[in-house]
């Protein structure tokens, strides 16, 4: 039996891609829940550093239970304090990269995802969103650049943020974080067979805004006749 599609715009694709920006104008847009889940990953890394505990499945798994991670206009809060800033450093890059390998981290965070995108209206952004989390997403897009311009559009961010980082270190950075996503066992980037591949590298953030909105409301449409 086919299953049912759901009122879900899923965007992945790799680091610097344009994921987050492209996604929350999206959602605005269409007037949908964003979901960050980069940013869900970020907040179990960070209290996985807090605790001192070491990145493997038997250990992580026993401080899952004690964190309470919810979205709120645009900010990330854990256990109710507001961790948003602390998040988006090149340090928490790696380790939120590490901390996603783990099984028991990606079950219980793939349970909180499904859990907000059930009701449908919503642009979830990650790397497994069209494949894993919500295969039945009426819309899936897979959203790349060359490594090169996706660090450069780091390096700008961070500099906004009043963060100092090396152009060359964050090309490799993101290589690294490219190779890591790709390969690993359990839900590994890569575009989900039914989603369109759009490749941000020449394209200005209104552009690629522009495509996805106009694509996913033809997805959308669809599902009404
Ligand atoms: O998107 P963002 O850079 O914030 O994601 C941080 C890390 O979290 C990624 O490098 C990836 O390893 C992991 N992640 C994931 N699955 C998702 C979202 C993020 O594995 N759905």
């Amino acid at each position: 039996m086919k299953k049912e599609k759901k009122i879900i715009l899923a965007i992945d694709g790799p680091a610097g891609a344009g994921k987050s920006s492209a996604g929350k104008l999206a959602a605005k847009r269409l007037g949908f829940t964003y979901l960050d889940t980069g940013a869900m990953y970020r907040a179990v890394a960070l209290a996985v550093k807090e605790s001192g505990v070491e990145i493997d499945e038997e250990y992580v798994s026993k401080i899952l239970p004690h964190l309470d991670i919810e979205l709120k206009d645009d900010k990330i809060f854990l256990n109710g304090v507001d961790i948003s800033s602390k998040i988006r450093t090149p340090e928490m890059d790696l380790l939120a990269s590490s901390v996603s390998r783990l099984k028991c981290v990606r079950e219980f965070l793939g349970r909180l995802q499904r859990s907000i995108g059930e009701k449908g209206k919503v642009v979830a952004e990650g790397r497994d969103m069209g494949t894993v989390i919500f295969p039945d997403a009426a819309a899936k897009v897979f959203l790349t650049a060359t490594p090169e311009v996706r660090a450069y559009r780091r390096l700008k961010q961070l500099k906004e943020k009043g963060v100092v980082a090396d152009y060359d270190e964050l090309v490799k950075q993101i290589k690294e974080r490219d190779i890591a996503d790709s390969t690993r066992d359990i839900a590994p980037l890569k575009p989900a067979s039914d989603a369109m591949v759009l490749d941000s590298t020449d394209k200005d953030l209104n552009t690629v805004v522009n495509i996805i909105v106009d694509f996913s409301k033809k997805q959308f449409e669809k599902l009404e006749h």
